[in-house]
């Protein structure tokens, strides 16, 4: 099987049919994918965001099912799952919410010229840290993200943005010869992430509505949409959960990532009440037992902590002017 191997991820069989293509650290890949033989087709949940890991996800699919037609699905809009879609044959359909398609359409040009622009200083910045930096967390975390940003730099030149094609509102069931694929039209992470979800092996690609030993990304989110998903997953019953970024999961990990969520927003509601300023979310150690988890990008702790006290401060705000509206 060395062709269905690549330097940017590990192919992991699920079940008979069933592939995880897990990111591997220090690939381009970045955020993992799906291979799924559904019979007489082969679906291709997200494509990464280096077009050099794409292209071997496309030939790994190949390689597996050469007799099926390949259909491609991109969770949601974020660019480390969707960039990838350019290197499929123009005759592969491309399925997404038309959340998700907006989302493409309306965030990728002004991403793509953000990371022209501000990238390669990226890149230089995080070096010399690296240089100065002593701890072996912070170390690898520092690694992570030139990595993150030369997968990134490495595609720019050839990026052209690939929409999908065939978009849908709600849950879309696909009924292969095989086995049935459902997609599931959830959100939290963005305003639409789909999941795919097998029911007959109990299996869910989850997108980012899961990662797995790592800090998930809150920002930009809803974090209370996140945690109903996460709840609406955990009544299917499955057993292997493949996240969008870290290790395939188990139940338990759906869990930890609610537990993670009311963790950071009941540090952020206490740092409102206690009136603590924007400047000390920098300051705030990450609890146990999420302190060893890690993030493919330094700083998503952070960056979730201040997403999560400002949405905290306007909470606050929308009560007291409830209060002040009603005692008029
Ligand atoms: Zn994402």
């Amino acid at each position: 099987m060395s062709n269905a191997k690549s330097r940017h991820f590990q192919l992991q069989r699920l079940a008979d049919g069933v592939y995880a293509a897990v990111a591997s650290e220090g690939g381009y890949a970045i955020c993992n994918a799906g291979i799924v033989d559904t019979g007489d087709r082969t679906i291709v949940f997200d494509t990464f965001i280096s077009l050099n890991a794409a292209k071997d996800l496309l030939r790994v699919a190949k390689r597996l099912t050469p007799q099926n037609v390949i259909r491609v699905v991109n969770s949601h809009y974020h660019s480390d799952h969707v960039r990838g879609n350019q290197v499929f044959p123009p005759d592969v359909d491309i399925l997404s919410t038309a959340t998700t398609l907006e989302g493409i359409a309306h965030e990728e040009p002004e991403e793509i010229e953000w990371e022209r622009e501000d990238i390669p200083k990226a890149i230089v910045d995080t070096k010399s840290k690296l240089r100065l930096e002593k701890d072996p967390k912070r170390r690898r975390e520092l690694v992570l993200s030139i990595v993150y940003y030369e997968a990134i730099m490495k595609s720019l030149p050839k990026l052209k943005t690939r929409l999908p094609n065939i978009t849908f509102e709600g849950d879309l069931m696909m009924h292969g010869t095989r086995r049935q694929v459902e997609l599931l039209s959830l959100s939290g992470h963005t305003a639409s992430d789909l999941v795919l979800y097998l029911p007959d092996e109990k299996i869910v690609f989850m997108g980012d509505l899961l990662f797995v030993n790592m800090h998930p990304y809150l920002v930009g989110g809803s974090p209370e949409r996140w945690r109903k998903s996460l709840r609406k997953i955990g009544k299917l019953e499955v057993q292997t959960l493949v996240p969008g970024h870290g290790p395939v999961g188990k139940p338990s990990d759906l869990s930890l990532v609610d537990q993670y969520i009311q963790t950071l927003e009941s540090i952020a509601r206490n740092m409102v009440k206690m009136g603590k300023s924007p400047e000390a979310v920098s300051l705030q150690p990450v609890p146990p037992p999420f302190d060893n988890w890690y993030s493919s990008l330094e700083g998503i702790f952070a960056m979730n902590l201040d997403f999560l006290y400002k949405y905290a401060n306007q909470e606050a705000q929308r009560a007291h002017w409830t209060a002040e509206l009603t005692s008029t």
